[in-house]
Protein backbone atom coordinates (compact mmCIF):
# COMPACT_ATOMS: atom_id res chain seq x y z
CA UNK A 1 0.00 0.00 0.00
CA UNK A 2 1.23 3.53 -0.55
CA UNK A 3 1.34 5.58 1.72
CA UNK A 4 2.61 9.42 1.33
CA UNK A 5 2.10 12.40 3.55
CA UNK A 6 -1.26 13.19 1.99
CA UNK A 7 -2.35 9.14 1.60
CA UNK A 8 -5.61 9.20 3.18
CA UNK A 9 -6.18 13.27 3.78
CA UNK A 10 -8.91 15.16 2.20
CA UNK A 11 -10.03 18.43 2.41
CA UNK A 12 -12.92 19.14 4.34
CA UNK A 13 -13.01 22.97 4.84
CA UNK A 14 -10.72 26.01 4.26
CA UNK A 15 -9.72 25.53 7.92
CA UNK A 16 -9.86 21.70 8.73
CA UNK A 17 -8.53 18.36 7.05
CA UNK A 18 -10.14 14.90 7.19
CA UNK A 19 -8.68 12.03 7.88
CA UNK A 20 -10.30 9.54 5.77
CA UNK A 21 -8.93 6.07 7.53
CA UNK A 22 -9.41 7.72 11.29
CA UNK A 23 -12.39 9.18 10.93
CA UNK A 24 -10.53 12.56 12.48
CA UNK A 25 -10.55 16.17 11.68
CA UNK A 26 -7.56 17.42 11.34
CA UNK A 27 -6.09 21.38 11.42
CA UNK A 28 -5.39 22.12 7.92
CA UNK A 29 -1.35 22.99 8.62
CA UNK A 30 1.17 20.76 7.23
CA UNK A 31 2.56 20.60 10.92
CA UNK A 32 -0.51 19.17 12.06
CA UNK A 33 -1.37 16.76 9.23
CA UNK A 34 2.38 15.29 9.98
CA UNK A 35 1.81 15.19 13.20
CA UNK A 36 -1.02 12.93 12.67
CA UNK A 37 -0.18 10.53 9.56
CA UNK A 38 3.03 9.83 11.37
CA UNK A 39 1.06 9.26 14.35
CA UNK A 40 0.94 5.46 16.05
CA UNK A 41 -2.96 6.09 15.62
CA UNK A 42 -3.25 6.06 11.90
CA UNK A 43 -0.32 3.76 11.29
CA UNK A 44 -2.72 1.36 13.24
CA UNK A 45 -5.48 1.72 11.08
CA UNK A 46 -3.87 1.82 8.02
CA UNK A 47 -2.27 -1.86 9.33
CA UNK A 48 -6.18 -3.08 10.36
CA UNK A 49 -7.39 -2.01 6.74
CA UNK A 50 -4.36 -4.30 4.98
CA UNK A 51 -5.38 -6.89 7.37
CA UNK A 52 -9.09 -6.55 6.30
CA UNK A 53 -9.26 -6.29 3.01
CA UNK A 54 -10.31 -2.76 3.43
CA UNK A 55 -9.00 0.21 0.44
CA UNK A 56 -8.61 3.54 -0.45
CA UNK A 57 -10.85 4.54 -3.51
CA UNK A 58 -10.48 6.77 -6.25
CA UNK A 59 -8.52 8.88 -3.21
CA UNK A 60 -11.58 10.13 -1.13
CA UNK A 61 -13.43 6.83 -0.41
CA UNK A 62 -12.52 3.86 1.78
CA UNK A 63 -14.13 0.43 0.68
CA UNK A 64 -14.04 -3.06 2.43
CA UNK A 65 -13.79 -6.04 -0.38
CA UNK A 66 -15.59 -8.76 2.40
CA UNK A 67 -18.87 -6.74 2.83
CA UNK A 68 -18.63 -5.04 -0.73
CA UNK A 69 -19.30 -1.67 0.94
CA UNK A 70 -17.98 1.95 0.40
CA UNK A 71 -17.98 3.52 3.69
CA UNK A 72 -19.73 6.57 4.34
CA UNK A 73 -18.30 9.88 5.75
CA UNK A 74 -19.32 9.47 8.63
CA UNK A 75 -17.57 5.72 9.27
CA UNK A 76 -13.89 5.11 9.91
CA UNK A 77 -11.68 1.91 9.49
CA UNK A 78 -12.34 1.59 13.60
CA UNK A 79 -15.90 2.25 13.10
CA UNK A 80 -16.37 -0.50 10.28
CA UNK A 81 -15.09 -3.30 11.97
CA UNK A 82 -16.67 -3.35 14.66
CA UNK A 83 -19.65 -3.17 12.79
CA UNK A 84 -21.82 -6.92 12.91
CA UNK A 85 -21.11 -7.03 9.29
CA UNK A 86 -17.63 -7.25 8.95
CA UNK A 87 -17.10 -9.04 12.19
CA UNK A 88 -19.33 -12.02 10.97
CA UNK A 89 -17.61 -11.92 7.91
CA UNK A 90 -14.00 -12.55 9.29
CA UNK A 91 -15.90 -14.52 11.76
CA UNK A 92 -17.39 -16.99 9.21
CA UNK A 93 -14.51 -16.86 7.26
CA UNK A 94 -11.79 -17.31 10.05
CA UNK A 95 -13.89 -20.42 11.07
CA UNK A 96 -13.85 -22.32 7.68
CA UNK A 97 -10.15 -21.48 6.58
CA UNK A 98 -8.55 -23.08 10.51
CA UNK A 99 -6.79 -25.98 9.52
CA UNK A 100 -7.47 -25.96 6.44
CA UNK A 101 -3.83 -24.70 5.29
CA UNK A 102 -6.08 -21.60 3.32
CA UNK A 103 -3.70 -18.56 3.24
CA UNK A 104 -6.25 -15.65 2.74
CA UNK A 105 -3.36 -12.79 3.77
CA UNK A 106 -3.36 -11.36 0.21
CA UNK A 107 -7.00 -11.21 -0.14
CA UNK A 108 -6.86 -8.87 3.25
CA UNK A 109 -4.64 -6.61 2.07
CA UNK A 110 -6.38 -6.09 -1.23
CA UNK A 111 -3.64 -8.06 -3.57
CA UNK A 112 -5.60 -10.59 -4.83
CA UNK A 113 -9.17 -11.34 -5.20
CA UNK A 114 -7.89 -15.24 -4.61
CA UNK A 115 -7.16 -16.92 -1.51
CA UNK A 116 -4.44 -19.50 -2.30
CA UNK A 117 -4.51 -23.30 -1.02
CA UNK A 118 -1.28 -24.60 -0.02
CA UNK A 119 -2.65 -28.19 0.14
CA UNK A 120 -4.03 -28.11 -3.32
CA UNK A 121 -1.37 -25.57 -4.74
CA UNK A 122 -4.50 -23.25 -6.14
CA UNK A 123 -6.54 -20.16 -5.95
CA UNK A 124 -10.00 -20.10 -4.90
CA UNK A 125 -11.92 -16.82 -6.01
CA UNK A 126 -12.56 -15.12 -2.07
CA UNK A 127 -16.67 -15.45 -1.50
CA UNK A 128 -17.40 -17.55 1.62
CA UNK A 129 -19.33 -20.39 -0.20
CA UNK A 130 -16.73 -20.83 -2.66
CA UNK A 131 -14.73 -21.69 0.35
CA UNK A 132 -17.02 -23.63 1.97
CA UNK A 133 -17.43 -25.72 -1.28
CA UNK A 134 -13.66 -25.95 -1.68
CA UNK A 135 -12.93 -27.15 2.40
CA UNK A 136 -15.53 -29.96 1.66
CA UNK A 137 -14.46 -31.22 -1.75
CA UNK A 138 -13.17 -34.71 -1.47
CA UNK A 139 -9.76 -33.57 -2.77
CA UNK A 140 -8.85 -30.54 -0.74
CA UNK A 141 -9.97 -33.32 2.31
CA UNK A 142 -6.77 -35.87 1.41
CA UNK A 143 -4.82 -33.25 0.34
CA UNK A 144 -5.33 -32.03 3.94
CA UNK A 145 -5.20 -35.44 5.24
CA UNK A 146 -1.21 -36.25 3.47
CA UNK A 147 0.03 -32.87 4.62
CA UNK A 148 -1.21 -33.88 8.30
CA UNK A 149 -0.15 -36.76 8.27
CA UNK A 150 4.20 -36.12 9.01
CA UNK A 151 2.73 -33.57 11.45
CA UNK A 152 1.04 -36.26 12.94
CA UNK A 153 2.94 -39.36 13.27
CA UNK A 154 1.07 -41.06 10.90
CA UNK A 155 2.76 -43.84 8.70
CA UNK A 156 1.47 -45.96 5.69
CA UNK A 157 0.99 -49.83 6.15
CA UNK A 158 2.41 -52.83 3.97
CA UNK A 159 -1.50 -53.30 3.58
CA UNK A 160 -3.12 -49.99 1.89
CA UNK A 161 -5.99 -50.47 3.93
CA UNK A 162 -4.74 -49.03 7.28
CA UNK A 163 -2.34 -46.59 8.77
CA UNK A 164 -0.71 -46.61 11.85
CA UNK A 165 -0.48 -43.76 14.25
CA UNK A 166 2.80 -44.05 16.21
CA UNK A 167 2.06 -42.08 18.91
CA UNK A 168 -1.30 -43.93 19.88
CA UNK A 169 0.29 -47.33 18.15
CA UNK A 170 -3.31 -47.47 17.01
CA UNK A 171 -4.18 -48.98 13.16
CA UNK A 172 -7.04 -46.90 11.90
CA UNK A 173 -8.52 -47.09 8.50
CA UNK A 174 -6.78 -45.65 5.15
CA UNK A 175 -9.33 -42.99 4.63
CA UNK A 176 -8.74 -39.07 4.75
CA UNK A 177 -12.05 -39.00 7.00
CA UNK A 178 -11.00 -41.31 9.59
CA UNK A 179 -7.51 -40.19 9.47
CA UNK A 180 -8.99 -36.61 10.00
CA UNK A 181 -11.25 -38.10 12.73
CA UNK A 182 -8.26 -39.74 14.62
CA UNK A 183 -6.51 -36.75 14.37
CA UNK A 184 -8.95 -34.10 15.80
CA UNK A 185 -11.48 -36.09 17.99
CA UNK A 186 -9.38 -39.41 19.08
CA UNK A 187 -8.83 -38.55 22.85
CA UNK A 188 -5.84 -40.52 22.94
CA UNK A 189 -4.34 -39.02 20.34
CA UNK A 190 -4.99 -35.05 21.13
CA UNK A 191 -4.27 -35.52 24.73
CA UNK A 192 -0.39 -36.83 23.72
CA UNK A 193 -0.08 -33.55 21.54
CA UNK A 194 -1.51 -31.29 24.14
CA UNK A 195 0.67 -32.67 27.31
CA UNK A 196 3.74 -32.45 25.01
CA UNK A 197 2.91 -29.17 23.23
CA UNK A 198 2.52 -27.73 26.80
CA UNK A 199 6.02 -29.35 28.20
CA UNK A 200 7.56 -27.91 25.36
CA UNK A 201 6.24 -24.48 24.58
CA UNK A 202 9.30 -22.21 24.69
CA UNK A 203 11.31 -24.86 25.84
CA UNK A 204 13.71 -25.27 22.46
CA UNK A 205 12.78 -28.85 22.67
CA UNK A 206 11.43 -30.28 18.88
CA UNK A 207 9.49 -33.76 18.41
CA UNK A 208 9.03 -32.77 14.50
CA UNK A 209 11.69 -35.24 13.64
CA UNK A 210 9.65 -37.94 16.06
CA UNK A 211 6.60 -37.63 14.19
CA UNK A 212 7.89 -37.63 10.67
CA UNK A 213 10.05 -40.37 10.74
CA UNK A 214 9.02 -44.01 11.56
CA UNK A 215 11.55 -45.26 13.43
CA UNK A 216 13.21 -42.17 15.75
CA UNK A 217 12.12 -42.50 19.34
CA UNK A 218 13.35 -39.14 20.66
CA UNK A 219 13.03 -35.78 20.74
CA UNK A 220 15.61 -33.53 20.28
CA UNK A 221 15.95 -30.61 23.05
CA UNK A 222 18.31 -27.63 20.65
CA UNK A 223 19.33 -25.58 23.72
CA UNK A 224 20.75 -28.94 25.27
CA UNK A 225 21.89 -30.06 21.63
CA UNK A 226 20.78 -33.83 23.15
CA UNK A 227 17.91 -36.27 22.39
CA UNK A 228 15.09 -37.02 24.88
CA UNK A 229 13.13 -40.06 24.93
CA UNK A 230 10.14 -38.50 22.88
CA UNK A 231 7.34 -38.99 25.77
CA UNK A 232 5.90 -36.79 28.67
CA UNK A 233 7.60 -38.21 31.96
CA UNK A 234 11.00 -37.87 29.73
CA UNK A 235 10.51 -34.64 28.47
CA UNK A 236 9.09 -33.17 31.65
CA UNK A 237 11.87 -34.60 33.64
CA UNK A 238 14.09 -32.67 31.07
CA UNK A 239 13.18 -29.40 30.74
CA UNK A 240 12.99 -29.30 34.48
CA UNK A 241 16.06 -30.68 34.89
CA UNK A 242 19.06 -27.71 36.24
CA UNK A 243 20.89 -28.97 33.26
CA UNK A 244 18.35 -27.84 30.57
CA UNK A 245 17.60 -24.70 33.03
CA UNK A 246 21.28 -23.28 33.25
CA UNK A 247 21.94 -24.39 29.52
CA UNK A 248 23.03 -21.20 27.46
CA UNK A 249 21.08 -21.47 24.33
ZN1 LIG B 1 -5.40 8.87 10.22
ZN1 LIG C 1 -16.21 -4.89 6.04
ZN1 LIG D 1 -7.53 -27.17 -1.07
ZN1 LIG E 1 -2.95 -41.22 17.24
ZN1 LIG F 1 17.51 -29.15 27.18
Amino acid sequence: MKTGLLFGIVANSKTRVRCVFCGVYIPKATKCIEEHTNGMKHKETIDLMSENGMSYYNDDELYCKPCNVYLSEEDSVASHLEGEEHANWIAAMDDLIEGEFINIDAYLATESEDVFCEVCNTKVTCTLQNIEEHVNDILHRSNVAEKLKPLNGIFPVENDDELWCKVCDEYIENTARSLLDHIDDDKQHVEWFMDIEDLIEGQEVSIQDYLKNEHEKNAYCNKCQMQILCNSQSIEEHVNSEAHFNQFS
